[in-house]
């Protein structure tokens, strides 16, 4: 006969360290996890968090900074690699001596996952959570789970690996797996569940979301896979929640993490700002993915302004009017002309218009990415490199594969951006260099 537990079950949730070549912690925030965390708290759960990236070096005056690093091993594909490969986040030890601290051993526990190529953070997680914890029931879930599931459950360790479920599925399989029943069932769960910050032992920054996915698609981006459609929050809510973390929790920096902010601005994005500036809240504001060029009109730019956005970042790409229809069409130079022109007159200095670059498509030369650079300061902004990473599911994927000298589909370290995946004749990774350094001398 399945038999219900009625005392509430203790569920540990890990957000993992990144392993990486480089990290810069711009207000990262594993939303995924702590919406989740709030939804099994809302269901009687009780909960301990342990963020592994909740530990930076230096924090900037905005809240971003450097993380803590850790130099380590290179992972053997990454071996030839002329650079050095470091643990981001948390010691250790120190990572230890919390789990040593917790008060009883979990009944299950829940493990996040960032970047395809991060998983050697994910797995050493993984690692010393069983040890520590034996015979505790792991799930893992998260982008790297959806996007390689069959790696994740080959290589993990984990006992479950999720790809791709929605807040409600996780709920009534964890349910299952504690025998618990949830209190209730949280149907409104897309508009009323705030992320668990409040988990954190000191909150300074917060990331918010106010919408899920994003309707165009772009060829190298995960966005419509990993979403599966796009929805948005309602504008006064998503104000509500941003009233609730700076009001009750002092929150001095909120960066939004969606990836289509701009879009039907006059019923989105307006309205949410104007309703900040109503409510007069006092805050400064992020935007670390980039905006949509073509949406960005006269209003919205000086609501931004006026709202307090420090940090703009424009998705720009390229300025290759070919290659910008190739990859979907999102941007176009004279939108982004006019983009410019209505942040600069909004206030803006062309230093605080950060405008990212892409390089290292498929089949992208150095002479494109060097003309793009020269167009985003010939329109008065800043240029910012990118450099592309393949990823799976995504339609460029299968270029990039054709094209990459790497085995990009079987392992995904070889995803990693800064090996430069596709790098070519046309496009090396000296090349690469010189254009940094040139950019950084400016
Ligand atoms: S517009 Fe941005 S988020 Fe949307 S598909 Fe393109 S790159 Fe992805």
């Amino acid at each position: 006969m399945f038999h219900v537990k009625h005392i509430a079950p203790n569920i540990l949730l890990i957000n993992p360290w990144i392993t990486d070549f480089a990290a810069y912690n711009f207000w990262i925030k594993p939303l995924g996890l702590l919406r989740i965390a709030n939804l099994l708290r809302r269901n009687g759960f009780r909960i301990t968090l342990v963020d592994c990236l909740d530990y930076s070096a230096k924090t900037k005056r905005y809240g971003d900074g450097k993380f803590f690093k850790t130099k380590i091993e290179k992972p053997p594909p990454l071996k030839s690699i002329p650079r050095n490969f470091s643990r981001y986040g948390i010691p250790e030890e120190i990572l230890l001596k919390r789990f040593s601290m917790l008060e009883e051993k979990p009944d299950l526990i829940g493990i996040a996952s960032g970047m395809t190529y991060w998983y050697p953070g994910v797995f050493k997680a993984i690692e010393i959570a069983k040890k520590v914890f034996s015979n505790i029931p792991i799930i893992l879930g998260g982008i790297y789970a959806t996007l390689c599931p069959e790696h994740a459950r080959k290589h993990s360790g984990a006992d479950i690996v999720l790809n791709g479920r929605e807040e409600p599925e996780v709920l009534k399989l964890i349910s299952e797996l504690t025998s618990f029943e949830p209190r209730t069932a949280d149907s409104e769960f897309r508009t009323c569940l705030y992320p668990a910050f409040d988990l954190y032992p000191q909150l300074n920054c917060v990331a918010i979301a106010t919408s899920r996915g994003c309707p165009l698609k772009c060829s190298y981006c995960a966005s419509p896979f990993l979403a599966k459609g796009f929805f948005r929050r309602d504008p006064l809510e998503v104000v509500d929640e941003i009233e609730y973390w700076t009001a009750k929790y002092g929150v001095s920096n909120i960066a939004f993490y969606d990836d289509a902010l701009l879009m039907d601005a006059p019923r989105h994005i307006i309205p949410i700002l104007k309703e900040i500036i109503e409510r007069d809240i006092r805050c400064t504001f992020h935007t670390p993915n980039g905006l949509h060029i073509k949406e960005m009109g006269e209003e919205t730019a000086g609501l931004l302004v006026r709202t307090g956005f420090k940090t703009v970042r424009l998705g720009f790409e390229t300025s290759n009017e070919a290659m910008q229809l190739e990859t979907g069409g999102k941007v176009d130079n004279l939108a982004f002309e006019q983009t410019v022109k209505y942040l600069k007159r909004a206030g803006y200095s062309g230093k605080e218009i950060g405008v990212y670059i892409m390089m290292g498509l498929p089949g992208q030369s150095i002479g494109e990415v060097k003309e793009s650079v020269a167009f985003v300061k010939e329109k008065g902004a800043r240029p910012m490199l990118v450099e592309y990473s393949p990823i799976p599911h995504t339609p460029l994927f299968e270029k990039a594969k054709r094209m990459s000298q790497f085995d990009i589909e079987n392992e995904p370290l070889y995803q990693n951006n800064s090996i430069l995946p596709c790098q070519w004749d046309g496009f090396t990774a000296a090349d690469y260099r010189r254009l940094k350094e040139e950019l950084n001398r400016v």
